[in-house]
């Protein structure tokens, strides 16, 4: 199995834990280091709607928390195949060192779309732009 094919089913089999009462969208996400660990992650929701967190960056912090500091892929997984939000955008190119696939996964039809980091945000900021 390649890193695709596994990232592809860890996001679709970690997704039915996502915890969405509110939206019924259920989300999950998978990534794996350039150290090669994988870690995953679900959206879960909140009453107050604002406070909702995304499958991609729980993933990510998640990561963060094991000692994680750089993504050499990440897999999301929505019924509908839907791109991640801006927010994650930004927080999965903190992350990123270098360019990284990023496979966009319809668990209704199947489809993959593949894309990289880099295309889903084109002219991020980063911290190479803040002042010294
Ligand atoms: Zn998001």
């Amino acid at each position: 199995m390649t890193i695709r094919e596994t990232l592809i089913e860890r996001a679709t089999n970690i997704r039915p834990k996502a915890y969405a009462p509110y939206s019924k969208f259920w989300v999950g996400s998978a990534l794996i280091t350039t150290d090669g660990e994988i870690f995953e992650g679900v959206n879960y929701e909140n009453a107050s709607y604002g406070l909702t967190i995304c499958a991609e960056r729980n993933a990510i912090g998640t990561m963060v928390t094991a000692g994680g500091k750089q993504i050499a892929g990440l897999a999301v997984a929505t019924e509908n195949g839907v791109t991640p939000c801006g927010a994650c955008r930004q927080v999965m190119i903190e992350f990123a060192g270098d360019d990284y696939p990023v496979y966009i996964v319809n668990t209704t039809t199947g489809e993959v779309k593949d894309a990289t980091v880099r295309q889903l945000l084109p002219e991020f900021f980063d911290s190479s732009q803040l002042p010294e």
